[in-house]
């Protein structure tokens, strides 16, 4: 359902280049967050994690710090519920999210670029943006058909 058709940059790589240290806790946090292919939430990772799982709050600190230097990024899908995701090998991008089963998917690319300049030249206070998170939600074709 979802394709990353770029290079691929090893969360080893990632970690070093982000100034983490390399730890097997962190590979293998980043190593189910990449194999997944979709951003997951604290509860899924602890379901998915082999062997012993970290505590909740070593793990969301953990996801916080790599989040802040953009090894993995924190997604709203609108459920009250902070969801990440492996970013290191992939491009920014946008999802969208069915209301009813929670199905997501990526959006290739991104065509805000235009938007940003817009707000920022209409901005009194801003002098850029750096960023932004944009998800969509609406109904999968598998929920409308019902
Ligand atoms: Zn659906
Ligand atoms: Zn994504
Ligand atoms: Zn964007």
């Amino acid at each position: 359902m979802m394709q990353h058709k770029h290079e691929i940059i090893s969360s080893d790589k990632a970690l070093r280049e982000k100034g983490f240290r390399v730890t097997k806790g962190r590979l293998k946090l980043l190593a189910l967050l990449e194999h997944s292919g979709q951003p997951l939430s604290i509860q899924q990772i602890l379901t998915l994690w082999k062997g012993t799982p970290p505590n909740v709050t070593t793990l969301y600190r953990s996801l916080t710090s790599l989040n802040l230097s953009e090894v993995v990024r924190r997604i709203d899908l609108n459920t009250g519920i902070a969801h990440f995701e492996y970013t290191p090998d992939r491009p920014h991008h946008h999802h969208i999210i069915c209301n009813d089963c929670g199905t997501i998917e990526e959006i290739a690319g991104c065509s805000l670029r235009a938007l940003e300049k817009e707000i920022v030249h209409s901005s009194k206070q801003f002098k850029n943006i750096s960023t932004h998170n944009l998800e969509f939600f609406g109904h999968c074709i598998r929920c409308t058909k019902i």
